[in-house]
């Protein structure tokens, strides 16, 4: 058995207080069993052989003291502040996990969702209404002719058009709905608890939304449009399959001249 430094002095310090104490029961004993030499000299020999016990008391005493004052006290304390850093940089390990964690699932240019956290985000809620048996809506949002957007008025400019529709986006949807930024200039909103009805009315208000927003350009105001595709999850279709069907909405909503929701 392999003891540890802190353990090996613990033990030492015990070992001196209990010959502490079987030196000071000895000569309790030797007290208590009462005189019974009587010679003067015999007498003055066991109250010599006291007083020596008494500093054999005196001396272990004080090394015990010493052994705790400048060994076991340094060695505790040295214990406690290395615990405290090693909890200090758990704590910060931890933290940093979370951000990168959070950075691995947002989009870095608008602060929304990506295209990873979307897909796992579908999948579980597939999986759990499912077993609630409630409806689930998917919304796929392509911006219209965004690329001339871009070639007109500069890459910095579409970024800020993208960063505007994603707050739209956000600012339209509930807390549960999910947002996020597929690709370019492709976004989607899984909205659970929604029926085509409801799903149809938030497309139509968020389409219109995204058409009355106003990027400024230099002295240009620039208006963009977006086209929309709508599913209801059908309970028996796989994610992809599901997604599938949106986009396939989102592609008649382009062919029937854009800037429309198609369902
Ligand atoms: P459509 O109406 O058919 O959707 O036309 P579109 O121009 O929007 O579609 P297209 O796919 O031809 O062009 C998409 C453009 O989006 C091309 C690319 O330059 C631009 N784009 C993709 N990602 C980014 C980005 O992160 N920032 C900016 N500013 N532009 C981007
Ligand atoms: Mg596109
Ligand atoms: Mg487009």
């Amino acid at each position: 058995m392999h003891f540890h430094k802190s353990e090996s002095a613990f033990f030492v310090f015990i070992g001196v207080i209990l010959a502490v104490g079987v030196v000071t029961f000895h000569a309790y004993s030797v007290i208590s069993a009462g005189p019974h030499v009587f010679s003067e000299a015999a007498r003055t020999e066991e109250v010599q052989y006291l007083r020596r016990l008494l500093l054999a008391t005196g001396v272990l005493l004080g090394t015990a003291l010493f052994f705790g004052m400048f060994f076991i006290y340094p060695l505790i304390r040295r214990q406690v502040v290395e615990e405290d850093k090693l909890r200090q940089m758990t704590a910060s390990l931890s933290a940093r996990s979370l951000t990168l964690e959070q950075a691995a699932l947002t989009d870095a240019l608008t602060g929304i969702q990506n295209r990873r956290y979307f897909d796992d985000a579908l999948r579980e809620y597939l999986t759990e209404f499912d077993r609630i048996e409630k409806p689930v809506g998917l919304m796929i949002l392509d911006l219209d002719h965004f690329k001339q957007i871009n070639d007109t008025h500069g890459h910095n400019i579409g970024d800020e058009v993208l960063r505007e529709v994603a707050k739209c986006l956000k600012d339209m949807t509930r807390y549960h709905d999910v947002v996020a930024r597929l690709g370019g200039e492709e976004f989607a909103v899984v909205a659970p608890n929604m029926d085509a009805e409801l799903l149809l009315k938030l497309a139509e208000r968020i389409r219109r939304a995204i058409a009355a927003l106003v990027v400024l350009s230099g002295n240009a105001r620039l208006k963009i449009t977006t086209s929309v595709g709508l599913a209801i999850w059908d309970q028996g279709e796989s994610a992809d399959q599901f997604f599938t069907r949106a986009d396939k909405m989102l592609y008649e909503a382009k062919r029937l001249g854009r800037n429309r929701v198609c369902a």
